[in-house]
């Protein structure tokens, strides 16, 4: 069994086509893959998304940075149970106050276990210095996640997508090598920095190109192809076992890397 734990935007979603040619490896795995959506939005958001861009649908949606985890419609308790230790969100707010320069955003992206706050990249080192400063003397439990020269997510230190990953393993019992994350951005960087195989998409950002190509090259794939293409690149070359030879409806690489989208995967209708 494969834990596939994919980021949605810019990752999973960006290119319909290769978010279509996703969908039916994911479908032609019945039981050997159990997906999760792992992502910055918040459920409604993402299920909104989901609608949009016609996602299937996860066996969990971890979601708001990794700080809640849904199974079948239902909140992991016992996660959030281990994200309150040490959380005070009214304090973390009230701390937050005295920069002006940290906005709010939209109230919808507000949730019991993320603050999140818009914040341009020269301010940033600064402010996350004083907060971080501020939030030990206060004995909080929280953690900055600054993402896309922009967001700036404060989160429970238990809260974030690769502790959510690490627990979905457990729960699961699968082991480190059949479980793998694929993202695009810093906010998926905790994802890779934990024992799972790791795919970077071929559009990702420059934060997560460069911290994947100082760390293990073995456990991480960063893939030529862009978006979902580059998930399935990333999976062919991890789990080629699972990418049938050319009578199937996908065609696996020969090679990872080189070769056009048309030749990795040919659909048979
Ligand atoms: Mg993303």
């Amino acid at each position: 069994m494969i834990l596939l734990v994919t980021d949605l935007d810019h990752t999973l979603v960006g290119d319909d086509q290769a978010t279509a040619a996703f969908n039916s490896w994911v479908k032609s795995q019945g039981e050997q893959v159990k997906l999760v959506y792992a992502t910055g939005r918040s459920l409604t958001s993402a299920q909104g998304l989901q609608r949009e861009k016609t996602l299937l649908e996860p066996d969990y949606w971890a979601v708001s940075v990794g700080t809640e985890i849904y199974h079948q419609g239902e909140l992991d308790l016992t996660w959030a149970a281990q994200l309150d230790q040490g959380w005070d969100r009214a304090r973390v707010v009230q701390i937050t106050t005295q920069f002006p320069q940290l906005k709010l955003q939209l109230a919808t992206e507000q949730r019991p276990w993320k603050v999140s706050f818009t914040l341009v990249p020269g301010d940033a080192d600064w402010i996350m210095g004083e907060l971080t400063a501020q939030f030990q003397s206060s004995r909080l439990a929280a953690q900055l996640i600054y993402s896309s020269d922009r967001d700036l997510d404060i989160l429970p230190k238990q809260g974030h997508k690769g502790h959510a990953v690490t627990y979905l393993q457990n729960l699961r019992q699968v082991p480190a090598e059949q479980t793998v994350v694929c993202g695009d951005s810093g906010n998926d960087l905790s994802m890779f920095q934990t024992s799972a195989r790791g795919i970077v998409v071929g559009n990702a950002q420059l934060e997560l190109r460069q911290w994947v190509q100082t760390a293990d090259q073995h456990r991480h794939y960063l893939a030529k192809q862009s978006h979902a293409w580059g998930i399935l690149e990333g999976l062919a070359y991890f789990y080629p076992s699972h990418f049938p030879p050319q009578n199937s409806p996908f065609q696996a690489p020969k090679q990872v890397g080189g070769l056009n989208r048309s030749s990795l995967y040919r659909f048979s209708n």
